[in-house]
């Protein structure tokens, strides 16, 4: 990670001159839910009253005017859950990958319109590399915080054009996120047409201004790479039977979602979207931490550099540098036992993936698998 943003491990030092942008990408909505107060904004409450008629067909409040802290047991909990749409939000998990694919996809597109460039121009002139971190909301739904670098058409090293600037990737990446869509068609559910939230940002990380350092992008990455899975809410283990779910999950809204991602696999022509194999990750089925080919260096090679690093820790007294910690922490985060652990259920989910899969399949009606993406 830390090699793509201030170079070394075959990455130029020069790299740290490349436009590079944060971009947070969010879920869209699936209903309103108990809100936590900003940091500082103490006046925020969690639902004001609004125009629209004060309760929901449920008969339950559409205001909440309570100032709801992090720790909130009620946050991320919806105002209404039946109100709440929780097969669409576990079907928008589980293609979250895909919608990330497309929006990449579409990016060179945009780069190019925005730079008044042809695309083939622009992909002769620029390289989109990334590095993107899955995190889940405290409503259980995926969303995405990405390190975006513009590099040269010969990778890190490199000139950029200088009209591809940071600026120019994150008014693309605003117009290229609107119009990023996933669909997923059902005989039995009908169709489902997904695209992110709208509240996404794209902000420009300038390391000569202030405010900005490598390490500062380090530390905001390695933040949420060690949040990861422990803040699913779902639960750690592969989830076997229906029965099982009761006992699983952080709170009422979790479990709704689990026992939706498990309903959704009775759905025939939605069983290969595995949501019961990934009932546990609320249908989420990408990895934690992905990066593109030439974003710096392979996760070996990350794992060496954290190895020579915390080497150089041992022998280093890091209580005086909150730079110092920072970096450790970037070590700790890739080698967390939580990852390690990540990374076997993976293998397990795979396994078990198939052989629910297998299961599905020959349920079966031959007609129920012309299930379109
Ligand atoms: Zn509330
Ligand atoms: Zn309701």
């Amino acid at each position: 990670m830390l090699a793509g943003i201030v170079g070394g491990k075959g990455v130029p030092a020069s790299v740290t001159g490349n436009p590079l942008v944060f971009v947070t990408l969010t879920a869209p909505s699936f209903g309103a839910v108990h809100r936590v107060a900003k940091p500082g904004d103490k006046s925020a409450v969690c639902h004001p009253p609004g125009k629209k008629r004060s309760s929901c067909a449920h008969g339950r409040a559409r205001f909440c005017t309570v100032v709801h802290d992090p720790g909130d047991e009620v946050a991320g909990s919806p105002l209404c859950p039946e109100c709440y749409d929780y097969p669409g939000q576990v079907l928008f998990n589980a293609l979250a990958s895909r919608a990330w694919k497309a929006l990449t996809d579409n990016l060179y597109h945009h780069l190019a319109r925005t730079a008044g460039l042809s695309r083939a121009g622009v992909r002769k002139r620029v390289r989109i590399e990334y590095l993107r971190v899955a995190e889940y909301q405290a409503r259980g739904a995926i969303h995405f915080h990405v390190v975006m670098r513009l590099d040269g058409p010969d990778g890190p090293g490199s000139r950029v054009p200088a009209w591809a600037s940071g600026e120019l990737l994150c008014a693309a990446l605003g117009s290229a996120i609107e119009v990023t869509t996933v669909r997923v068609a059902s005989a039995a559910a009908g169709e489902r047409v997904f695209r992110f939230g709208t509240q996404h940002d794209a902000e420009v990380v300038d390391f000569t201004g202030n405010g900005f350092s490598p390490e500062h992008v380090a530390a905001y990455l390695a933040k949420y790479v060690t949040k990861g899975t422990e803040d699913v809410g779902g639960a750690d283990v592969v989830v076997r039977h229906r029965s099982r779910i009761a006992e699983l999950g952080r709170n009422a809204h979790v479990r709704a979602l689990m026992y939706a991602a498990w309903d959704l696999g009775r759905v025939a022509d939605l069983a290969r979207m595995r949501t019961r194999a990934w009932c546990h990750t609320l249908g989420y089925r990408g990895r934690v931490v992905t990066a593109s080919r030439g974003f710096s260096v392979t996760f070996k090679d990350l794992r060496a550099v954290r190895a020579e690093f915390m080497a150089a820790q041992r022998g280093v007294d890091t209580s005086a540098t909150v730079t110092e910690s920072h970096f450790s922490y970037v070590g700790h985060g890739f080698g967390s036992p939580l990852l390690e652990e990540w990374a076997a259920e993976l293998r397990e989910d795979r396994q078990e993936a198939r052989q629910l899969a297998r299961d599905a399949l020959a349920d079966l009606p031959s007609e129920g698998r012309g299930w379109a993406a």
